[in-house]
């Protein structure tokens, strides 16, 4: 089966197609010849979540998933969540948005650096909308870790139970315990089901 995902985010595409495996061959809008940007402009992670799908789904009538992800941090009262992307401003960059972070938390012991991760996957279908859920605990880290693997906030984000940064885990394991992978099984079982 072949689903459109609406991202331009290789390194989410890349943890997509892991969890859903060989059986569903996913499409990026850039192999559609769609390069732009997919807007994402609601206050909340829900509602952008279900914007970026009907937006490719308004586009190529084909079937087609979303994913919208924020980080909160509970010493700062849940930000910066949907405004992830953004944080340290319009260029989101995700290096700034990583140094923002550690310095509005600078003299914040660890015990209190906790914080987790939703993911909202929306998948569209004949123009219907379902919605997937993932979290992922964790602890904001003291400094930034040199570890390569993942994106955005990974290498400064420490998974419950673990010693090491997100970006220190290979994708697999990132898969196995992170708020993406943990939507993404709850679309694979849908789509199992609702296969012919
Ligand atoms: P969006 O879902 O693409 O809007 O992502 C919002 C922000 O969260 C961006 O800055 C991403 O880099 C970051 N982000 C999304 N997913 C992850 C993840 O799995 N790990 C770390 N950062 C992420």
């Amino acid at each position: 089966m072949e689903i459109i995902f609406a991202t331009n985010n290789s390194h989410k595409a890349e943890e997509a197609s892991e969890i859903l495996g060989p059986s569903f061959k996913l499409i990026l809008p850039s192999s559609l010849g769609f390069e732009g940007d997919i807007p994402e402009t609601h206050p909340t992670i829900k509602e952008n979540s279900l914007q970026k799908a009907m937006f490719i789904w308004n586009r190529f009538h084909k079937p087609c998933f979303a994913d919208d992800t924020g980080l909160e941090i509970d010493a700062l009262d849940g930000a910066p969540g949907v405004y992830s992307a953004r944080y340290a401003g319009e260029s989101k960059n995700p290096a700034d948005n990583r140094k923002k972070v550690l310095k509005e938390l600078e003299g914040v012991p660890y015990e209190r650096r906790t914080a987790h991760f939703l993911c909202v996957v929306t998948y569209v279908e004949n123009g219907k909308a379902t919605f997937f859920e993932g979290t992922c605990k964790g602890h904001i880290a003291l400094h930034e870790s040199e570890g390569v693997q993942g994106f955005g906030y990974d290498s400064i984000f420490i998974p419950e139970g673990m010693d090491v940064t997100m970006a220190e885990i290979s994708i697999d394991e990132k898969g196995k315990i992170a708020h993406r992978g943990m939507a993404m099984r709850k679309l694979k079982c849908h789509l199992l089901k609702n296969q012919d």
